[in-house]
């Protein structure tokens, strides 16, 4: 489909409006507090060389509240990446909606940032050049730009490495500097596509108790891909599980575990019952995907 025909059906959608009977459906507890709302989406991609379309994602629907922790996980290729990519503005919808703070998704926005799992620093700026980067791109106004680039460093616990180039950083603090660089912004929705999945078991776990630490300060919306159930469950107010073929949510676990989370839930009941379920759902997906290769 081209890009013409993609802005013109996105027009004449027009406002948004809430559908109590959507497929998926899937509210915050107060639906009227949404600040994303996704309605029946559908995302297609040419496929190569080829005059036909892939159907990435279809008839998804899902509202996140201001301030809400939404994680993602699915099976490789059910369309997680495609989604986040989508509400970032980066790839068009084929049909359906989204908004955010009630005004149509049409493009990257200031409202919406996105971490990647590769670090997409530019090698030849320092850390404070990384961040400050994201500022200038904004064309951003407000104070003193090295201030507030700065000031997110330091939040990031870099303090000490402004002036360090991303080849000398690890790995973890690469994608630190990542996640000072969104933030500093000031979106009102952070993306975050498997942050941490370069990163070992255990620099992922501090990363995780340390994004959530960011996040208890200023509750910015976030959504967050991974594949790891644990990191899935622990940084979640709701785990949004996809399924594939095409890409749709086929189940939203509400995690009911107090904040700010602590690593001994990890050993809990209650943490393990969320996990078992959510490795149901997904084995599940994988069994289907087994049956599918092996009917090909
Ligand atoms: P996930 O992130 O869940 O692993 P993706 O969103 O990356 O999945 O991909 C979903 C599906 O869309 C896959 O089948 C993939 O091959 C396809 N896809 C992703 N990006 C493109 C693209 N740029 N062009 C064509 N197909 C794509
Ligand atoms: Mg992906």
């Amino acid at each position: 489909m081209e890009a013409g025909k993609i802005a013109e059906e996105r027009t004449a959608a027009g406002p948004i409006r809430r559908r109590p009977t959507a497929p998926n459906a899937a509210t915050p507890k107060d639906s009227d507090m949404a600040q994303i709302e996704i309605r029946d989406l559908r995302i297609e991609y040419k496929k190569p060389k080829s005059e036909e379309t892939f159907v990435a994602v279809d008839g998804v629907s899902l509202d996140v509240a201001q301030g809400e922790f939404i994680t993602i996980v699915g099976s490789s290729g059910c369309g997680k990446s495609t989604l986040l990519l989508t509400i970032a503005g980066l790839v068009p919808a084929a049909s359906g909606a989204i908004s955010i703070n009630g005004t149509a998704v049409a493009g990257p926005g200031p409202d919406r940032a996105m971490v990647f799992q590769d670090a997409s620093l530019l090698p030849w700026r320092s850390i404070l050049g990384n961040v400050r980067f994201g500022l200038e791109m904004q064309r951003w106004k407000k104070g003193d730009l090295t201030e507030r680039a700065l000031s997110y460093i330091r939040m990031v616990g870099l303090g000490n490495f402004a002036d360090y180039h991303p080849h000398q950083l690890s790995g973890g603090m690469r994608q630190r500097v990542n996640i000072a660089r969104a933030l500093a912004v000031d979106p009102d929705v952070l993306l975050m596509d498997e942050p941490f999945g370069a990163l070992d078991a255990q620099t992922r776990e501090v990363m995780g108790g340390e994004l959530l630490r960011i996040w208890e300060r200023d509750k910015k919306t976030a959504l967050f891909v991974t594949h790891d159930i644990d990191e899935a469950v622990f940084l979640a107010d709701r785990v949004v599980v996809m399924g594939r073929n095409p890409g749709h949510i086929k189940e939203i676990v509400t995690v009911d575990l107090a904040r700010p989370r602590t690593e001994a839930m990890l050993d809990g009941d209650r943490f393990s019952e969320y996990r078992r379920r959510l490795r149901a759902s997904l084995a599940d997906d994988m069994a289907q995907m087994q049956l599918v290769t092996e009917a090909a």
